[in-house]
């Protein structure tokens, strides 16, 4: 991984040097801006109390004289820490995932733990698993006001990237495909996530420039990656407006061409909710855009007002299940989610099912017979130049991750 791609500090805690030095060093090649180390629990306090831009995440070794990890985590939750925790340890893999889950009955947030010695590709899968959303609502609230001046000049300098979350075949286990999401790194306060900027950009009518330059940008990371072997279809997301442009079938071919790129092998998703409006305008672009053979999918299905008519006018080839119904929890949203899938499939669409985070929620979506997973479960969203280890990583991870 390059620099600056993982924004705001990491703080290592451990006794010993070496250790620290060696942790240390691997982080510095992920793209961490600032990597600081800490020998005793004391300094480690102190650290956190002074370091601005806060420290995102703590690495902490549980076995340390003096104050250990466990006290340590202790004396987080007193001081109010809100970044992320990995822990590690030499003990036995038990004893790391009590501690995992007395940190989160504390209200810590810890990210995963890794056993001692640490190997590199364990470090960088866990880390690379977490870099998306930390999904603390606390931080996405402390994101700043972002004006179309802002937004402009992210675009302009580059600082806009496009991130990739991967999309797993079931029935292979096979990394089939990438949704491009939109992150904007940021020195001084930590990423901003799209929820933030992407409406800003929709109402100052950014937002084509926006996907644009996205796009461009995963097309020249996506042949990086099949010159190493890696072959994934790249999804992007597809504001409601940019359909509202009858030109914009043109436009997106003649951005996709001149990067190098052919839009049959690219799909757009287009959220559902969103489609209620005026449907002539939509509908002309959304066929014209098959025509140029691109693969449409019907984004966060089941939220918003379901309009289950335009499934029969609109020309998609996959259907995205929202997060929210791959829970199973309540029975309602599993009655959706089976008829969902159910009329999908009937209509010949593929189903993909969204933000499954556990092995329980990979098994309920395949036993209702759908086709792809996309979820922390398997990885978070990455860089581009992250997802050839990942995909190198995964054919092992996988039999750990699924069983
Ligand atoms: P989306 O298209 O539904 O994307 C999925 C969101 O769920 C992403 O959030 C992703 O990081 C998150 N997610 C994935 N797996 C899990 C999981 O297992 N659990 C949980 N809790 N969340 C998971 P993200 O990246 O913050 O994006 C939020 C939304 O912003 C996207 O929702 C999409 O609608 C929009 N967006 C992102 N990038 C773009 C873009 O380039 N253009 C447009 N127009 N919209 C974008
Ligand atoms: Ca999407
Ligand atoms: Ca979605």
């Amino acid at each position: 991984m390059e620099t600056d791609h993982i924004q705001g500090s990491v703080l290592v805690v451990d006794d010993e040097p070496f250790v620290l030095k060696t942790i240390a060093h691997v982080l510095d090649g992920m793209g961490f801006t600032r990597v600081l180390t800490a020998m005793t629990g004391q300094q480690a306090l102190r650290l956190i109390e002074s370091t601005k831009p806060s420290v995102e995440l703590v690495m902490l070794d549980l076995n340390m004289p003096d104050m250990d990890g466990i006290e340590l985590l202790r004396r987080f939750a007193e001081e109010g820490y809100r970044g992320d925790i990995l822990l590690f340890s030499a003990e036995d893999s038990q004893t790391l995932k009590m501690a995992e889950r007395l940190a989160r009955a504390r209200r810590l947030s810890v990210i995963g733990s890794i056993s001692k010695p640490i190997r590199r590709e364990a470090l960088y899968h866990v880390i690379s698993k977490h870099s998306g959303p930390p999904g603390s609502p606390a931080r996405r609230a402390d994101a700043p006001e972002i004006t179309p001046q802002m937004l402009e000049v992210g675009m302009e300098c580059g600082e806009l990237e496009p991130w990739f979350q991967p999309k797993i075949d079931i029935a292979s286990r096979q990394p089939v495909g990438v949704e491009m999401l939109a992150r904007w790194p940021n020195s001084t306060r930590g990423p901003i996530y799209p929820d933030v900027f992407i409406p800003v950009a929709e109402r100052s009518g950014l937002i084509d420039r926006l996907t644009f330059c996205l796009i461009t940008r995963s097309i020249h990371m996506r042949q990086q990656w099949q010159a190493s072997g890696v072959n994934l279809k790249l999804a992007a997301n597809i504001s409601m407006d940019s359909l509202r442009n009858l030109d914009f079938p043109q436009r997106l071919d003649d951005i996709v061409t001149a990067a190098g790129g052919s839009l049959s092998t690219m799909q757009l998703e287009v959220t559902e909710s969103r489609l209620m409006q005026d449907l002539v305008t939509p509908l002309d672009v959304l066929l014209r855009l098959r025509l140029k053979k691109v693969r449409l999918s019907i984004d966060d299905f089941g939220t918003g007002y379901s309009n289950l008519f335009q499934l029969r006018d609109l020309p998609f080839d996959e259907l995205k299940l929202d997060r929210s119904y791959v829970r199973g929890r309540d029975p309602r949203a599993v009655a959706i989610l089976e008829s969902s899938v159910e009329m999908g499939k009937r209509l010949g669409m593929g189903i993909v099912a969204e933000g499954v985070e556990t092995l329980e929620e990979w098994q309920r979506v395949e036993r209702l017979g759908c086709d792809q997973v996309q979820g922390w479960l398997c990885a978070r969203a990455m860089p581009g130049d992250a997802i050839p280890d990942w995909v190198a990583s995964w054919s092992e991870s996988s039999k750990d991750v699924l069983g």
